[in-house]
């Protein structure tokens, strides 16, 4: 198990760095997520979730669809989230920055900071709210906030978001972190509110249930997710591909519907602040702490 989550890691991380030199003023999205994406193919990992790349007051979720002609302007705050998979053990890493601006550039720096001391202090034993205490300390002396309804999580094989919830404030939670887990650790700061709020666009999915479903082509939709995806989320764009996009447009909302996949809306800071984020994956195991993702 532990060589898959290191394998998984060495990819992510190598694809984030690659990915960089992609955000430029006027680079296309829809490029920019179909090029890293298919650099984690050709490095042999499996995409563990669409490669999210959330602009400004969006703090996650958000990722190109079919016909996006969003391109990148010069300040905007991008944050790029991306997820790598070997056999289903996970490797999830983000970062931001800001297109040819400064104007953000503290509040980059202190949430890089606050992750930077989150995997310093994180073992197995340590509480839960202490490192999300962490975060907001942290946030809160630069003059930030974090954003408090979303967090890092533990991940198992084919389980993107396993049993732990690792809070970026100090939200009382006693819980410890045993050895032999994996955690993704993910500070996100804002200028604005400090919490989320569902966005209109839905852009990610994922499936829920095996159910019966009526109609043929909305149940080969359905086959075809279980059989690519399985349990990861994956992007409505990769579906359209596949099938079409009039199809799809039939298929999910019934798939909805019926309880088989879920969605996940992009999420946007309440009062419209930047979001900043940057993640890192720790495997804990056999007394040894190794972050994958470096
Ligand atoms: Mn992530
Ligand atoms: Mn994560």
């Amino acid at each position: 198990m532990k060589e898959e989550y290191i394998k998984a890691g060495k990819i992510a991380s190598k694809v984030r760095e690659k990915s960089k030199k992609l955000l430029k003023e006027g680079a296309s999205i829809q490029a920019i997520v179909k090029k890293v994406e298919s650099w984690i193919h050709e490095n042999k990992g499996g995409i563990a979730f669409p490669v999210n790349i959330s602009l400004n007051d969006y703090a996650a979720h958000d990722t190109a669809s079919g016909k996006d002609n969003r391109k990148l302007n010069r300040g905007d705050v991008v944050k790029v989230d991306i997820g790598v998979h070997v056999n289903g053990f996970i490797a999830d890493t983000a970062y931001t920055v800001e297109i040819r601006t400064k104007k953000h550039k503290k509040m980059l720096e202190a949430n890089k900071e606050a992750l930077q001391k989150v995997l310093k202090m994180v073992e197995p034993g340590v509480k839960l709210c202490k490192i999300g205490a962490l975060v907001e300390k942290e946030a809160e002396k630069n003059g930030f906030k974090p954003i408090k309804n979303l967090s890092g999580h533990s991940l198992e094989q084919w389980n993107l978001h396993a049993g732990l919830t690792i809070p970026n404030y100090d939200n009382g939670d006693k819980t410890v972190i045993k050895d032999d887990t994996a955690v993704a650790i993910e500070p996100f700061f804002t200028n604005g509110f400090g919490e989320v709020v569902n966005a209109r666009e839905k852009k990610i999915f994922m499936l829920e249930k095996r159910l019966p479903v009526r109609l043929p082509k909305v149940r080969d939709i359905l086959k075809y997710i279980e059989e690519n995806y399985k349990t990861f989320p994956f992007s409505k764009a990769w579906l359209e591909k596949e099938f079409g996009r009039g199809w799809v447009n039939i298929s999910l909302p019934i798939l909805i519907k019926s309880g088989c996949l879920k969605s996940f809306p992009a999420l946007k800071e309440k009062k419209e602040g930047i979001v900043s984020q940057f993640e890192h994956t720790i495997v804990f195991f056999n007394g040894k702490k190794v972050i994958t993702t470096l």
